[in-house]
C-alpha cells in the first residue's frame, strides 16, 4: 500500500502520528512470500521533528505476528517491540532525494514514505530464529517427529548414522 506523510507544516516541537492499518505490513509480507500471519494488531507511533537539514523520525512498533518456530516449525506467536531513531536528510531539494529512499518531493513538499519506512523497521525487528518456547525440543533429525509431543521411537542416544563417517575422521591438531 502507499502511505505518504507530508512533512510540511510539522510544528517546530515535532508531531506524533499513529498508524494501525495492518496492510502496511501484511501487503509486504505477502508480496515477499514470508510465512507470517497476523497476531496482535500492529501499531506504530512516529514522532517527526525538523532538525537541521532534515527530519528526525523516532518511534516504535508493537504487536505480534505468528510465524513458524525455527526448531519444530509449529506456528508460534512472536512479540514485536521495535523502537527506532532515524534521520532523513533533505539533500538535493530542487528535484528529489535520490540518497534518501524514504523521501520524495511532491509539488515542492517533502513527503515521507511511511509504508516503506514502517515495513523496514518491522522487518528488522523480526526474530532470526523464532522459537515457540525457549525449551522447544525441535524435530527428531531421523524421523521428523515433533519431540515436544513426546519421545519418538528412534533408538535413544544413537546419532544420525549419516554422521558416522565424520566421527571416524581424525582431525589433526
Ligand atoms: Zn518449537
Ligand atoms: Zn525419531
Amino acid at each position: 500500500m502507499e502511505l505518504w506523510l507530508s512533512l510540511q507544516g510539522i510544528p517546530a516541537q515535532g508531531q506524533e502520528f499513529t498508524y494501525a492499518d495492518q496492510a502496511i505490513w501484511t501487503d509486504n509480507w505477502t508480496a515477499f512470500g514470508l510465512k507470517l500471519k497476523p497476531g496482535k494488531p500492529l501499531t506504530a507511533t512516529l514522532f517527526v521533528q525538523a532538525q537541521g537539514q532534515g527530519y528526525l523520525v523516532q518511534g516504535a512498533i508493537t504487536g505480534s505476528v505468528v510465524m513458524p518456530c525455527s526448531r519444530c516449525v509449529e506456528e508460534s506467536e512472536q512479540d514485536i517491540a521495535a523502537s527506532f531513531t532515524h534521520f532523513e536528510e533533505l539533500t538535493g531539494v530542487d528535484e528529489s532525494y535520490p540518497d534518501e529512499k524514504f523521501l520524495r518531493e511532491a509539488g515542492g513538499v517533502p513527503e515521507l514514505d511511511v509504508a516503506a519506512f514502517l515495513w523496514e523497521q518491522f522487518a528488522l525487528a523480526l526474530p532470526d530464529k523464532p522459537l515457540c518456547r525457549s525449551e522447544c525440543q525441535g524435530l527428531c533429525p531421523r524421523c521428523g517427529a515433533n519431540l515436544n509431543a513426546g519421545v519418538c521411537s528412534c533408538p535413544q542416544g544413537s546419532a544420525d548414522p549419516r554422521m558416522a563417517v565424520f566421527r571416524s575422521l581424525k582431525v589433526p591438531h
